[in-house]
């Protein structure tokens, strides 16, 4: 291997820019040229790639976002896309590549893997945490740091008005920021995908808070929650079956996204970005770098697309157990 392709493709998350500096550091200090290239799978389709060595990712790894950009790629569904794609690469002599993203940039690396035998690498880069083989994608533990953060003002807020506020965080599938940030900033009650509380122990939980004295409220909802009712839902049905309560309603958004790496998520990317790329010169290839037992440790990407990442059922029931 000669020449390193790295992408950011699907939704941007914090640790992006600090995976592809360790990525590019990485070869420069095997002697392998590294491009970066821009816009996902959508700018290997144009060929814009640009040469980058150890000096061009100076002052990124503190960066949220991506440098590199981001982007769905339409075209890149389709065999003519790959093709297209796969022409640029050989074009420049970008012999394998390294694509940090979701479980779709990785479903899309795999079928690119297949069609043309071609030596491709993920690391997982995602807010969510929602990808089988690793105990933590990157951006996550960043992501669930912003929202304690945002939740601990909500809470000064709350509790000088008496208030009851219904927070919506990100989570169309899975609850893992949820429930993580419900226990963190001690949430009454955790709305997730996963569980379905049924609004009834929601009201019970309610009033039973306020019976036991508490001056301030706050409900944790991931945005898919099993409930199926929207923030703004939760707080109409309140407002109509319960008395006594000044319900406020707060999404949270794309903010959660958002700034600079935790320390974690830049450790985390740095390793990840060595394991890839010594991975791929080892001659190894379809394989997404991830965590487990805190090391890193590769899991083949079909694994990793099918597997599902579950919610940790301990959690569950110690934030049962703190809103006590
Ligand atoms: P996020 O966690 O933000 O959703 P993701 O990587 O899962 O990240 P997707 O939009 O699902 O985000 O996928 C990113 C890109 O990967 C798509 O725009 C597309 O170009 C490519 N891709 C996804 N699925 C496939 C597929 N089945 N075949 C080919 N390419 C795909």
């Amino acid at each position: 291997i000669k020449k390193i392709g790295v992408l950011t493709s699907g939704g941007d998350a914090p640790g992006m820019n600090a995976a592809i500096r360790s990525v590019v550091r990485t070869c420069a200090f095997h002697d392998i040229k590294c491009y970066g290239i821009y816009r996902g799978y959508e700018g290997m389709i144009d060929g814009d790639f640009i040469e980058m060595d150890a000096r061009s990712v100076k002052g990124i790894i503190n960066k949220g976002g991506t440098i590199l950009k981001s982007a769905r790629s339409k075209e890149f569904r389709t065999k003519e896309g790959r093709q297209i794609a796969y022409d640029q690469l050989k074009k420049a002599g970008i012999d394998a590549f390294v694509v940090i993203g979701g479980d779709g940039s990785f479903t899309g690396a795999m079928i690119f893997n297949k069609e043309f035998n071609f030596p491709v690498m993920g690391i997982p880069g995602t807010i969510d945490n929602d990808i089988f083989g690793t105990t933590h994608t990157l951006g996550y533990d960043t992501a669930l740091n912003t929202v304690v953060e945002v939740i601990d003002k909500i809470r000064d807020t709350a509790s000088s008005h008496n208030r009851l506020f219904f927070v919506e965080v990100m989570g169309r599938d899975v609850g893992h920021i949820a429930l993580n940030v419900g226990i963190a900033g001690g949430a009454e009650e955790i709305l997730i995908p996963e569980e379905d509380l049924g609004l009834d122990r929601l009201v019970e939980s309610l009033r039973r808070s306020k019976k036991s004295g508490k001056s301030s409220s706050i409900v944790v909802v991931a945005e898919g929650d099993k409930i199926g009712k929207s923030v703004f839902e939760l707080k109409d049905y309140v407002d109509q079956n319960m008395e006594g309560y000044d319900v406020r309603v707060s999404v949270l958004g794309h903010m959660q996204r958002g700034g600079p790496p935790s320390c974690f998520d830049r450790v985390f990317a740095s390793r990840m970005g060595v394991k890839a790329v010594e991975s791929l010169i080892t001659g190894k290839s379809n394989y997404m770098v991830g965590m487990k037992n805190d090391l890193i440790e590769l899991t083949p990407f079909d694994q990793a697309v099918k597997g599902k990442s579950k919610i940790n059922k301990e959690l569950l029931r110690v934030s049962d157990i703190m809103s006590i």
